[in-house]
């Protein structure tokens, strides 16, 4: 890492009157002084100006710089730009929801998209932040099956078990996904309850050809041990195949067994198994209330009833007549399913990443979409002491990162303040970073004070900046 910019080398050469014009030059594009740079690869915690040349980081010193921006960040905490592995809402409004949390990533993993090239070709040049999807098997499923849900499954591709030559179709269809870039193959297994083990075990092989991993929402079920079983299956699948798995949302698919689980993953990973885990930090899950998760049964699998069900369009609490009504629309529900004990748990735990499963549309959804970060920040780290700060930023950056430098090689430019990587940074104040989104009224985080994507300002003394798009697709080469 350099730890010193030219200067030096510019005494050693010039005259003085050439350093006077040489320390009066403004040699950065941006520079972002006298902030609190945490870095969690290096460890680096201390005091230093921070030197930004186009999209990347060209100094980080103890010196003073100078350039044609000055950001003044006594106060303020300089990280590594916020990864979201898990975030459904990829358009222009939960981009802002993003930048105002102070992620400069989010990525569609876990249900992934159905086409590739189209998907990235959409956003190409349009986007705020960086922006990239898995090729999902759900959408795959849904197109195969002529399913009649949206964003879910409703019919067809939640009940419908696939003949041998719909499974083999499947899998071509996400080979080519893979071979047009995808950053891993996406599952929702507890969507598509008529998938076969065997099923998802080939959409695991198509993974694995790739050397891309598999990101899984794991298959439901009402028994206790249910959740054990899915994270068994998962787990067989990955190793029959050799695909790497990160299993999703870990708190709300576990619940009590929750611990089991992390557990489990923990031995795994002990074991040689590439396998990794993530959580947001709420108590509170949402979904589609016409999608599989709430056919009969739901209440003894979740541990709750109908009163824990409010329905995002009004906020009311539903009964079991407006759950049949609405059931049949289908539409977002938040689901009041998780302890807090068990949420505090996983967001504490040193094996998961964070990451929101975030989605607002037209203003409305569960907090998660706006507030995820601020929260495990400003709640969970300051509040709570659940963890600590630098820990906290490990997995909102370095972890997330490294879960897809093999896949994609720009990620190893990611994740990180240091010399030489992208310039994606997030400056909060620890002191007051909090998240403001409610399950009645979605909101911007408080304390995000600027974010930077590639070197260019999103979000200025806590202001969305208008009319930016250097968002950049995170995308594995194409060969
Ligand atoms: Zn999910």
């Amino acid at each position: 890492m350099m730890k010193h910019i030219l200067l030096p080398a510019f005494i050693f050469l010039s005259s003085i009157s050439a350093f006077s014009q040489a320390s009066a030059e403004q040699n950065f594009d941006i520079v972002i002084l006298h902030g609190r740079v945490m870095d969690p690869e290096s460890g680096l915690d201390a005091l230093r100006n921070v030197g930004i040349n186009g999209h990347r980081i060209a100094a980080i010193t103890q010196d003073g710089i100078r350039g044609r921006k000055t950001i003044e960040a006594r106060g303020l905490v300089v990280a590594p730009g916020f990864i979201d592995l898990h975030s459904h809402g990829q358009d222009a409004e939960n981009y802002r929801y993003k930048a105002t949390d102070g992620v400069t990533t989010a990525l569609e993993l876990e249900i992934g998209v159905g086409d590739i090239d189209r998907w990235y070709g959409e956003r190409q040049g349009k986007a705020l932040i960086n922006y990239g999807a898995t090729i999902g098997h759900v959408p795959t499923r849904m197109r195969l099956m002529g399913d009649s849900g949206t964003f879910l499954p409703h019919d067809k591709a939640a009940t419908t078990v696939a003949t041998p030559e719909q499974i083999a179709e499947m899998k071509r269809d996400l080979e080519h996904g893979l071979a047009r870039g995808a950053l891993g193959v996406g599952f929702g297994i507890g969507y598509v309850p008529a998938a076969t083990r065997w099923e998802i075990i080939q959409m695991f092989g198509a993974a694995a050809e790739y050397h891309a991993p598999a990101f899984v929402h794991l298959r439901g079920g009402n028994d206790p041990d249910s959740p054990m079983a899915s994270l068994e299956e998962a787990i067989a699948a990955a190793e029959v195949t050799g695909a790497p798995l990160h299993v999703v949302h870990i708190s709300s698919t576990g619940l009590r067994s929750t611990p089991l689980m992390l557990a489990s993953i923990e031995g795994a990973r002990k074991h040689g198994l590439d396998v990794t885990t993530e959580c947001y930090p709420y108590t509170a899950a949402m979904t589609d209330l016409g999608s599989a998760l709430f056919a009969p049964g739901w209440q003894q699998g979740m541990g709750i009833t109908y009163h824990d069900l409010q329905w995002v369009a009004t906020g009311e609490r539903l009964t079991p007549e407006t759950f049949e009504k609405y059931r049949k629309q289908g539409g977002l529900v938040i689901i009041h399913a998780i302890p807090p004990d068990i949420a505090l748990l996983a967001v504490s735990s040193p094996l998961t990443m964070i990451a929101s499963d975030g989605l607002i549309v037209n203003g409305k959804g569960h907090p998660r979409g706006a507030g995820t970060y601020a929260r495990v920040l400003g709640y969970y780290v300051r509040e709570q002491h659940a963890l600590s700060l630098m820990d906290a930023l490990r997995k909102m950056t370095l972890m997330p990162a490294q879960r897809l430098e093999a896949r994609a090689p720009m990620m190893k430019n990611k994740g990180r303040v240091q010399v030489g990587a992208d310039a994606d940074l997030t400056l909060f104040d620890p002191q007051r970073v909090i998240d403001k989104a409610t399950y009645e009224k979605v909101s911007y985080s408080e304390g995000i004070e600027y974010v930077l994507v590639g070197g260019v300002p999103v979000v200025s003394a806590s202001k969305l900046v208008e009319g930016v798009t250097p968002g950049e697709a995170i995308r594995t080469p194409i060969q």
